[in-house]
């Protein structure tokens, strides 16, 4: 075996991700997880340690530093992803919507005037940022969305209701986030939908959060809200791209969301995994640990070969991932379908070794199984997951080889 792939950290695979998931995980221990058990019971974002993800580094981290970044790549982003939902998932998918669905988005997609006035506001934490695509009566058949935007002179006019919307507002009186990216239809060619985005501000007339939506079953420690568009007229400089030409970024969007969202799966289950090993060591049963117990080393060795295919999926599937260019559609589906039901499954396992304890918030395993639902849900649905790579294998059997 050669040195070089004796060295090769798939994980780490350099020095620079090292230290990364190094000081996340620093920040993890010393700032997350004292305040993730009040912040889910409370349904409460902590806008506060969010924007001190901005001074890590970690609000631009796929942004170039030219605009305020930090200028890594999707390994980087999986692993702070991972290292966040280790402890909070619900903060950490805040940090997603910012990071990845509203900044990473801007980076790549933004004109110059947009990404220098926008994004060094947004890397810093000063703004918070969110991304609107689903609405009230469409979610998985996204061309069917029925937000509008018409040209009128120097502007757009857009009207709608977008629903479920992540960092939608930032505080519990209703605070709009201070840059939405919205996806809007702006006409039809020979039938078929043609969708523009826009750079909602905070401030542009007609924005408003329609209601915060709360009791989610978990992600509560990020907020979600409705929001609003009522003849909100935005300068078309804030289109972003040419008008009707959106369904590629936002096709390329949806992969690195459903990448990250499986680095937070990963997370889940590798805590939930921590916990249930420990607990099934310090616990005896009819004079024995448990974990002498068949039923409690199947839940265990299970749970933790599942958990080390799926995270080698993940991170060899960030490592072919261009962020400015995507191209990996099939694994992204494919790392999100896996890895959302194995997090829940995880978290299920977890509970059941620890029987009664691990039915209350204390030993954090009930809070991670209450987020892992979501991640069955958001970003595409299991099933939606299924029908892509149906679609998608169909095309291209060479991808099996
Ligand atoms: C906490 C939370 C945060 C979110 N954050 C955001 C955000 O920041 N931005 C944003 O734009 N959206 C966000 N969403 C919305 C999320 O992406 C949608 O909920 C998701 O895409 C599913 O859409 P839907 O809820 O409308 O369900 P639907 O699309 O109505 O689906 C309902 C059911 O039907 C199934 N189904 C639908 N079509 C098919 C089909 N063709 N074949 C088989 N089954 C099908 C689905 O799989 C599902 O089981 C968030 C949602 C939640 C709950």
């Amino acid at each position: 075996m050669s040195e070089t792939w004796r060295e090769f950290d798939l994980f780490n695979p350099t020095e620079e991700h090292k230290m990364l998931r190094e000081t996340a995980r620093a920040f993890v221990a010393a700032e997350v997880e004292p305040q993730a058990l009040e912040n889910d019971r409370r349904e409460t974002f902590n806008l506060p340690l969010f924007r001190k993800l901005g001074e890590l580094g970690f609000l631009g981290l796929t942004v170039p530093d030219t605009y305020g970044g930090t200028g890594m790549d999707a390994v980087a982003a999986v692993i702070v992803h991972e290292e966040l939902a280790a402890s909070d998932p619900g903060f950490c998918l805040a940090y997603l919507a910012h990071s990845m669905l509203c900044v990473n988005n801007l980076a790549v997609n933004g004109s110059e005037e947009q990404k220098k006035r926008i994004l060094p506001k947004l890397c810093s934490g000063e703004w918070v940022g969110a991304m609107a695509m689903s609405e009230p009566a469409v979610g998985t058949d996204v061309m069917a969305l029925e937000t509008t935007a018409r040209r009128d002179g120097g502007h757009y006019v857009i009207n709608g209701r977008k629903m479920w919307i992540t960092n939608g507002c930032i505080d519990d009186n209703g605070t709009p986030a201070d840059i939405v990216w919205v996806y809007a239809k702006t006409g039809e060619v020979n039938g078929r939908t043609q969708l523009s985005t826009f750079v909602v501000e905070k401030g542009m007339p007609g924005y408003e959060v329609g209601q915060k939506i709360k009791d989610k079953t978990g992600m509560r420690a990020s907020n979600t809200a409705e929001l609003v568009f009522s003849d909100c007229r935005v300068p078309a400089g804030n289109l972003v791209g040419t008008e009707g030409a959106s369904v590629h970024h936002m096709m390329r969007n949806l992969e690195i969301e459903r990448l990250t969202l499986a680095a937070m799966s990963l997370g889940i289950a590798r805590r939930s995994l921590e916990v249930m090993n420990r607990y099934a060591q310090e616990r005896s049963s009819f004079g024995k640990p448990l974990n002498h117990f068949g039923q409690i080393q199947r839940h265990i060795g299970e749970s933790f070969a599942e958990y080390r295919a799926c995270r080698a999926y993940v991170y060899e599937t960030a490592r072919r991932m261009r962020l400015d260019a995507g191209g990996n559609r099939l694994d992204s589906d494919g790392v999100k379908l896996i890895t959302s039901t194995l997090a829940k499954n995880i978290a299920d396992r977890a509970i059941q070794v620890l029987g009664g304890y691990g039915y209350v918030g204390e030993y954090v395993v009930e809070r991670l199984w209450r987020d892992a639902k979501l991640l069955e849900i958001g970003g595409g649905t299991i099933e939606a997951h299924q029908k892509n790579i149906t679609r998608d294998l169909a095309k291209m059997p060479s991808a099996l080889y």
